[in-house]
């Protein structure tokens, strides 16, 4: 397999992007190599720009849930394109869409569209604080909730792939209201509320997707919302990865519970650029224009997106793929669990439904602590021999991977040679 035009467009990207990507993630820094540049995708499947085809993992980092252009996904899309691209008005479209997101949700009266995850959870910490008049939020170690300054401590994703504690550049001011609890530790919430009357809510990961997959442990959520509800503060739900993947009604329809407000992204937009917030109706009263908390957005409601994210959130419903998902899912589990047994691998594999992470590691895994113990070494080695054998995976050990509707049983044969082949170089 050969990556010479990824190679010779990596050297040519330096010049003009930082590390030749506009996000980090996308950076081989801790697998090593060159990041592969992508030449197009169809269905399950991603080409890079040497003509290399892949059965796809990454998905875009999830958006891309019923596979790559799917046929309605890009029909109704060439047919927005068709008639103009931005108005900066209203368009109905964002009403369909809105209607889609509040009924899968029963906690969302009312939702903004936003541009992104990032957005879409930063205003959300906004509307807590305007609504509760307080000033802090709780984080848990490990969960990412996008790039805002106040939220870059202790964070997962890319941060985490670089060993990084926090961004250089963000304040000291900027973090001075968020506090640091650890997942699945429902005490280290209390201790926070025990010496501050100033908490406007805690903000979580459901299924932290972004130390690697953690679960939460049972009734997690459930007991966390109840604590907040007697403190009256908000529970905060990062459904940006999660909100119609775990199930149409995200994590929480799942887990059985239900955020004050929602913080979405990714599968709503299709692939498309789109976040949303959302909230019970007293709550939303009050973002501008009904109330003041101001939050707004040139591109806000971008009619191509909401066509994607229609098209895609209505597929969607039509598969209810989530029995699917949890099969297929189950079966990737036990196949790298027994592969990594045969080459005598130590491997512990977390998953919820369709998001699942093999960590390099023999002790259990619920927190950040515990995430980071795994062997990214061992990690590396795995990740390009699943390369070499036709599989693209996120290129860190803390990203998770993610399944799509349209995967195959042939498919699942091809990923699973590849996971023995790279059990076996593991072992090597
Ligand atoms: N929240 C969660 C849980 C995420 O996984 C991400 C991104 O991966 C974000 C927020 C930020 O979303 P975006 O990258 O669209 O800004």
């Amino acid at each position: 397999m050969e990556f010479k035009k990824s190679e010779k467009l990596y050297k040519k990207g330096l010049k003009n992007l930082v590390g030749a990507v506009n996000s980090p993630v996308r950076a081989f820094s801790s697998v090593g190599g060159n990041p592969l540049f992508i030449k197009k995708a169809k269905g399950t499947k991603i080409t890079d720009v040497d003509g290399n085809k892949y059965i796809d993992l990454v998905l875009s980092y999830g958006p891309m849930i019923l596979g790559h252009r799917h046929k309605k996904v890009q029909k109704a899309v060439e047919k927005a394109l068709q008639k103009g691209y931005s108005f900066g008005a209203s368009t109905e479209n964002e009403i369909k869409l809105a209607k889609i997101v509040c009924d899968a949700f029963p906690g969302m009266d009312k939702v903004r569209f936003v541009n992104s995850g990032t957005e879409a959870v930063l205003s959300g910490i906004r509307l807590a604080r305007a609504f509760t008049g307080k000033d802090k939020i709780i984080k848990f170690a490990g969960c990412y909730h996008g790039h805002q300054d106040a939220l870059l401590v202790a964070a997962g994703s890319g941060l985490m792939t670089l060993s990084l504690p926090g961004s250089k550049g963000v304040p000291e001011g900027a973090v001075k209201n968020t506090l640091i609890s650890n997942y699945n530790d429902l005490e280290s919430v209390k201790k926070h509320f025990e010496n501050d009357d100033n908490i406007a809510g805690v903000i979580i990961e459901p299924i932290a997707g972004n130390m690697g997959v953690v679960v939460p442990e049972d009734n997690f959520l459930v007991e966390l919302k109840k604590y907040l509800e007697s403190k009256g503060a908000l529970l905060i739900v990062d459904e940006v990865m999660t909100g119609f993947r775990s199930k149409f009604g995200g994590a929480q329809e799942l887990l059985g519970v239900e955020a004050d407000i929602t913080c979405l992204g990714k599968v709503i937009g299709g692939g498309f650029p789109v976040g949303a917030y959302g909230a019970r109706e007293e709550i939303m009263q009050e973002v501008a224009p009904l109330g003041g908390m101001y939050q707004a957005g040139t591109l806000s409601g971008n009619p191509i997106a909401m066509a994607g994210g229609i098209a895609t959130l209505t597929e969607l419903k039509k598969q209810n793929p989530y029995k699917q998902f949890e099969e297929t899912g189950a079966i990737l589990e036990v196949i790298l669990l027994e592969t990594a047994k045969k080459y005598n691998v130590a491997l512990t594999v977390n998953r919820f439904g369709s998001m699942l992470n093999p960590f390099f590691v023999n002790s259990e895994v619920t927190n950040f602590v515990e995430a980071q113990l795994s062997d990214t070494k061992k990690f590396a080695v795995f990740f390009w021999e699943m390369i070499r054998n036709g599989v693209f995976l996120p290129p860190s050990q803390f990203e998770a991977w993610f399944l799509s509707s349209a995967l195959s049983d042939k498919d699942i044969k091809k990923i699973s040679k590849a996971i023995d082949a790279g059990m076996k170089k593991v072992a090597e």
